[in-house]
C-alpha cells in the first residue's frame, strides 16, 4: 500500500493510547513486539521523500523503540542503514531489517554487546564494510534501571548503565571517526533525565547528562571538519526500556500522564527529529539538542 503524508489536523493529545497502560513487565532488553499497546515507530505512517539518499546509517538500539523510529525514517529517506542491538532481540531486529528492504534500501543485522570494547571497534568495521562508508552515526542504545534508593545500586549495574550510555558512545564515535567525511553527522539520544533527573534514576540521569556534554564538546571538536554533532532529547516514551526495569513496575500504567500532553509519546513522533539532524536542511545546527517531550523538562 502506498503511504502518503495525512493532512488532517491531529489532537496530540487524542493521537495516541492514553494512561492507564496495561500493567506489563519483560526481562531486560524487552521486545518492542510483546509490548501491549503495541509501540508506534512509524511502520505506517512515516512517509520518505530523498532527503537522505544514498546515505549509509548506523543506528546503535535500531532493533526497537527510538533507534527503529529512526531506521525506518532513515530507509524511506533513501538511506541504507545497519543496525546494531543484543543478541537476544533477533526477532526485533529482523522485522526492522525487513521494513528497510520493503523501502528499497540495504539493511544490515549486527548483534553484539556494546559494553565490549573490542565489539565496539568490530560494530564499526562491520558496518563500514556492509554499507561501503559511513555517513550518519546515531549512538541511541541505552540502558536504564530505576532504584528508589542509591543504595540499592549495585556496582555491576552502575557499571553496566555507565559503558553501554557512555563508554559506548566513546569507543564507537573514536572507531568510526576516520570514515567520517565532512557533511556526516553524529546524533546522540540523551535524555529529559539530563535536565531533570528523577530521583529514582540517580545513575541513568547522570550518563544523560553525559551524553549533553558528549554533543557539546564534539561538535567544537569536529565543527571544522565539516561533521555535525547534535542530540536527541526525549521524554517519557512508550519502548521496551521502560517495562525492563526503566521504571518502577507500578508506574507503568501512569506513564507519561504528567507530561503536558498527559500520555507517553511514540517512537514515531522522534522520527522527524533524527532526519532533520542528519540531512542536508539540518546543515546550520550543530551542538544542539532537539527536545520531544510532551512539554516536560529542558531544552
Ligand atoms: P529500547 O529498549 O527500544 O532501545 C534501547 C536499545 O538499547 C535496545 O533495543 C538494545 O538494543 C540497546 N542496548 C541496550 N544495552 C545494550 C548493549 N549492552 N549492547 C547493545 N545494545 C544495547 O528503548 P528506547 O527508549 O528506544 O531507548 C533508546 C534511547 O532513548 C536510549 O538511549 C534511552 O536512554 C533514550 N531515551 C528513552 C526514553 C524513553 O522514555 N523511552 C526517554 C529519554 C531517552
Ligand atoms: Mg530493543
Amino acid at each position: 500500500m502506498e503511504k502518503t503524508q495525512k493532512d488532517a489536523l491531529e489532537n496530540p493529545l487524542e493521537k495516541y493510547p492514553k494512561p492507564p497502560y496495561p500493567k506489563q513487565q519483560q526481562s531486560f532488553p524487552g521486545l518492542a513486539s510483546k509490548m501491549d499497546p503495541l509501540p508506534d515507530h512509524g511502520e505506517d505512517s512515516y512517509v520518505g521523500s530523498n532527503r537522505l539518499r544514498g546515505r549509509k546509517a548506523l543506528i546503535t538500539g535500531g532493533d526497537s523503540g527510538i533507534g527503529r523510529a529512526a531506521a525506518i525514517a532513515y530507509a524511506r529517506e533513501g538511506a541504507d542503514v545497519a543496525i546494531n542491538y543484543l543478541p537476544e532481540e533477533e526477532s526485533d531486529a529482523q522485522e526492522v531489517i525487513a521494513l528497510i528492504e520493503e523501502a528499497g534500501q540495504k539493511g544490515y543485522a549486527i548483534p553484539g554487546d556494546i559494553t565490549d570494547e573490542r565489539f565496539c571497534e568490530d560494530l564499526v568495521k562491520q558496518a563500514v564494510k556492509n554499507l561501503g562508508g559511513l555517513d550518519i552515526l546515531v549512538n541511541n542504545a541505552g540502558r536504564q534501571q530505576a532504584s528508589e534508593s542509591i543504595a540499592d545500586i549495585s556496582s555491576y549495574s552502575f557499571d553496566a548503565t555507565m559503558k553501554t550510555n557512555v563508554y559506548a558512545p566513546f569507543w564507537i564515535t573514536r572507531a568510526a571517526l576516520e570514515h567520517l567525511k565532512a557533511g556526516s553527522v553524529i546524533i546522540a539520544t540523551t535524555s529529559v533525565q539530563a535536565y531533570d533527573p528523577a530521583g529514582i534514576l540517580f545513575d541513568y540521569a547522570q550518563t544523560k547528562a553525559a551524553n549533553v556534554a558528549y554533543v557539546k564538546s564534539l561538535s567544537k571538536q569536529l565543527g571544522s571538519k565539516g561533521i555535525r554533532v547534535n542530540g536527541v532529547s526525549p521524554g517519557p516514551i512508550w519502548t521496551p526500556l521502560q517495562i525492563c526495569g526503566g521504571q518502577p513496575p507500578e508506574a507503568i500504567p501512569q506513564f507519561g500522564e504528567m507530561s503536558e500532553l498527559k500520555r507517553a509519546g511514540q517512537p514515531a513522533e522522534l522520527a522527524g527529529i533524527f532526519v532533520l539532524l542528519a540531512s542536508n536542511e539540518g546543515s546550520y545546527a550543530t551542538g544542539q539538542i532537539y527536545g520531544a517531550a510532551g512539554g516536560m523538562g529542558h531544552p
